[in-house]
């Protein structure tokens, strides 16, 4: 397999109903937007092709919902990538599906497109939960949907969540067991993040609904964790597990810190040294699209220490941890000494391990993560 280079995102910022939880950029009932929007990104996709010549590994088409756009769109999208960068032959090619808009007419156009890798919201088991947090699919609508996508496709990741409102651990342990009984080659878990501004932080405001304390999310991330790896899923990233060769390889990029291009409003590129960030809001980013080619809204300049933290934190989300061979390869002295301070406390604190060359995070600072990913910063 080729080694991790370079990425591709492509973000479409469409769905079909927002759900409640939900602060992406992405937004509903702008059907009318659709053909417009595919015409800019197949623009920015031409226009910043001397931007980051690499092989490229991967390749993700996330959002928002892929899905809500005519299949077309997506392949004409993927040809305009083939044509002006370099990919591997072995890319891999992600598409995110929302359960209730997949058919089959879709699953046979992606295949066509070079899609090899699909991820699928599926979020919970129960139809209660997937209302109460504004899903617009039922649980049957996801069975049916993954029983036609295994048809065309062996790679499928499956996204669940845990600390949902009124969730019981009864709910997540059938949530588990069933996702698991599909056998998909890859689980995301993630807890639910309560974010301003959402629906949901309007009705836990108002008392209205319930969510679990730290005690209770942390069990349920613990259950999680060991019951995948009893069934053969290798936790690779705190909340990814994966069988055997199927970890997600665009997403490892990012935690590898490695470069990537991000097309689409609101999407996110790093080059050089720079991390910058298209606007978000549709209509304007197709005017500038349109005028200039490029809609870029936000320009992060890092510096070395920048670049050295992120390094680090980035990195300890895998569970192989960071090698000081690959940070020395960087930047040209040891993690040892650069963050001997950091690595000291938490690995007296025993929230960090060193084994061998590499620095990994132990079972309770995984748990404390983000405490730990703080004494990395200058
Ligand atoms: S489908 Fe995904 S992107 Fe769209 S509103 Fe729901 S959580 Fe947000």
């Amino acid at each position: 397999m080729t080694m991790i280079r370079s990425g591709i995102y492509v973000h479409i910022p469409f769905c079909k109903r927002k759900c409640y939880y939900c602060d992406f950029n992405s937004y509903a009932n702008m059907e009318d937007s659709f053909f417009s929007f595919k015409e800019a990104i197949i623009k920015e996709i031409k226009t910043r092709k001397e931007e980051l010549k690499d092989i490229y590994t991967s390749v993700y088409i996330g959002g928002g919902t892929p899905n809500v756009l005519p299949p077309i769109y997506i392949e004409e999208i993927l040809s305009e990538i083939y044509e002006n960068y370099s990919l591997s032959n072995d890319a891999e090619i992600t598409i995110e599906l929302n359960p209730g808009l997949i058919d089959e007419e879709k699953l046979k156009s992606y295949k066509k497109a070079g899609v090899n890798r699909i991820s699928i919201g599926l979020q919970s088991w129960q139809n209660n939960l997937l209302k109460a947090i504004g899903r617009i699919h039922t649980v049957s609508d996801f069975i049916e949907n993954y029983g036609l996508a295994s048809k065309y496709f062996d790679n499928i990741n499956i996204d669940i969540m845990y600390a949902l409102p009124n969730q019981t651990f009864e709910n997540f342990k059938e949530t588990l067991t069933n996702v698991i009984a599909l056998k998909p080659s890859h689980i995301s878990c993630y807890g639910l993040i309560l974010e301003k501004g959402t629906p949901l932080y309007d009705m836990y405001e108002r008392n209205e609904i319930k969510l679990a304390d730290d005690e209770f999310e942390l069990m349920m991330f613990h259950y999680g964790a060991e019951l995948l790896e009893a069934n053969g899923y290798r936790h690779y990233e705190i909340s990814n597990y994966a069988l055997p060769g199927f970890e997600c390889r665009h997403n490892k990029l990012y935690w590898m810190d490695l470069h990537y291009l991000g097309f689409g409003p609101g999407a996110y590129s790093f080059v050089g040294n720079k991390r910058f960030g298209n606007i978000k809001n549709v209509k304007k980013y197709i005017d500038m699209i349109y005028n200039d080619g490029h809609a870029v809204d936000d320009v992060d300049e890092l510096s070395l220490e920048d670049r050295m933290s992120e390094f680090m934190f980035l990195g300890l989300r895998m569970m192989d941890g960071v090698n000081d061979k690959d940070f020395k390869e960087r930047f040209g002295e040891s993690m040892f000494y650069v963050f001997k301070d950091a690595i000291y406390k938490n690995m007296e604190l025993g929230l960090l391990i060193k084994e061998e060359d590499a620095l990994k995070l132990t079972q309770n600072g995984v748990d404390v993560s983000n405490n730990v990913f703080e004494d990395f910063l200058f």
